[in-house]
């Protein structure tokens, strides 16, 4: 899948959405390593289910294989017709999962790795660059249209334009950095080396484990554990890391500061993952505790989660209540997320088919029912209504963070201020809306004590508006200021 498909006509501009990016060095080809890479991308899954990817190089020739479909279908080798992994051969890989979009055309055209006709250099990132204006005119002038690239295909350009003028992969990185406004953790390979880098806030997680003599990169800790990697180290803001034949060398490409999406946290790592030296899960049992310390619940005889991602939140605000945590919603676990899907019907009719309430449990009941966050309000609307005809008589909803109300341009598909409920309605309004007896969110200040790092480390810019990476023009968009 080259060629065309490295760079595909698009009616409209793509923003790189969160996704996992993966990669391992070897020195020798003893790892199989385009297994090793689908086996972590596997447990990187719940970031990208659209589609898949993964290239590899064995010191002459890269090898690229990249398809829509899960981890699991796209390196299927049971027929070893359509795919084995010999058609990965060598001792480098990278590998990428997307994420689905929200409006674009559904097609396998943007998938990653981003590679070129002439199998030069392959690219693999996770983050946004919500402003591409100095890439773009820096392209422009040496004659490359733009118009048909999303982001990851122009950093890809620009880092290829300069290997063309004669620097090596390393040196190409540094020369196109300046170019990148925005949030990045990404790989490059070429036949030579791995280069590794991350923006200079580290708005997107990425780690560095070790692997029998060889290294491994991934966007979250839990990926190092399923292939049986060994921890070293978070990648830092501003960073830059070449593997080579000579090992890894850390240079700084930047001056960093950590900013940490704090949406890491709350909904998108997955939770056996560890965060700037914090397990994800505690955090999130730490942010229902708190949740459970600064809102009513005199008046409820059962706390239920919402599964996956407000379970561990739901469990801390039992704990910390006292009450009664039970499971009062059962989730399909072979339907996706639904937050991406296109078209808000089809969102309302995937919650019906992911979650189903368990009337038993849930009967003349009083229910708190415990969510990791309020972002259009389509989730909880559905939810209230479900339980409600599952008989539960009270229904109170508590979020264990505060509403949304700024628009991401970092990586998560939340771009359009007026979609955010919370940007425009106030809580007793949403509350209205959702149809909840009650509805009460995690204060501010409780979510950054919850989770126990200084804010200084953490990008809130969802809940503030305020951005550690300039956004350019998409500062237009905002419709709604700070209150
Ligand atoms: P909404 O239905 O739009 O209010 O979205 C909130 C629900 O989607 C909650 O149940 C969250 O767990 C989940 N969620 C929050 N942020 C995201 C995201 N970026 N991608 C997918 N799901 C999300």
């Amino acid at each position: 899948m080259v060629g065309k498909e490295a760079y595909p006509t698009s009616s409209q501009k793509e923003f790189g959405e969160k996704c996992a990016v993966f990669g391992l060095y070897n020195r020798s080809d003893h790892l199989e390593v385009g297994r090793i890479t689908a086996d972590g991308l596997h447990a990187l899954q719940h970031r990208g289910q659209e589609g898949s990817g993964i290239a590899t190089s064995d010191g002459s020739t890269i090898s690229i294989h990249k398809r829509k479909g899960l981890v699991k279908q796209v390196y299927d080798d049971e027929d070893p017709a359509s795919f084995n992994f010999d058609l990965l051969p060598g001792n480098m890989a990278i590998g990428h999962n997307r994420y689905a979009t929200s409006s674009k055309k559904s097609s396998d055209c943007h998938l990653q790795p981003v590679i070129d006709t002439e199998k030069k250099l392959t690219l693999v990132h996770n983050g946004n660059l919500p402003d591409t204006e100095k890439v773009e005119k820096f392209l422009e002038t040496y004659g490359i249209n733009t118009s048909d690239l999303n982001d990851s295909e122009m950093m890809h350009a620009a880092i290829l334009h300069f290997k063309n003028i004669g620097a090596s992969l390393d040196e190409a990185v540094v020369k196109a950095i300046p170019l990148f406004k925005g949030a990045f953790s990404l790989l490059a390979m070429d036949n030579k080396q791995i280069v590794v880098a991350r923006d200079e806030r580290g708005l997107r997680p990425f780690s560095i484990g070790a692997l029998n003599g060889g290294y491994v990169f991934s966007s979250e800790t839990c990926a190092l554990d399923a292939i049986g990697a060994r921890y070293i180290r978070d990648i830092n803001p501003g960073e830059m890391i070449t593997a080579n034949e000579n090992g890894l060398r850390s240079f700084e490409h930047s001056r960093g500061e950590q900013r940490l999406d704090i949406f890491e946290f709350i909904y998108f790592a997955r939770p056996d993952s560890v965060l700037l030296g914090k397990s994800v899960l505690v955090a999130r049992k730490n942010l229902g505790g708190m949740t459970a310390r600064e809102t009513s619940h005199s008046d409820a005889d059962i706390v239920i989660n919402v599964p996956d991602s407000g379970t561990p939140g739901a469990i801390g605000y039992a704990q910390e209540s006292g009450i009664p945590y039970e499971e009062g919603l059962i989730k399909n676990r072979y339907t996706g997320r639904t937050f991406q899907r296109p078209g808000q019907d089809r969102r309302v009719s995937e919650v019906l088919q992911k979650l189903n309430p368990v009337r038993e449990v849930l009967h003349n009941k009083r229910v708190i029912v415990v969510d990791d966050s309020i972002v259009r309000g389509t989730t909880s609307r559905e939810l209230v209504r479900m339980l409600r005809n599952a008989g539960a008589r009270k229904i109170h909803m508590r979020i264990t963070s505060p509403p949304v109300k700024f628009p991401d341009y970092y990586g998560i598909d939340t771009p359009d201020q007026r979609a955010l409920i919370g940007a425009h309605k106030s809580v007793s309004e949403i509350c209205e809306y959702i149809g909840a007896d009650s509805l009460e969110f995690l204060s501010y200040d409780g979510m950054i004590s919850a989770i126990g790092l200084p804010e200084s480390m953490l990008s809130t810019s969802c809940f503030t508006g305020d951005y550690p990476i300039d956004i350019g023009k998409r500062r237009e968009e905002i419709v709604y200021q700070k209150s």
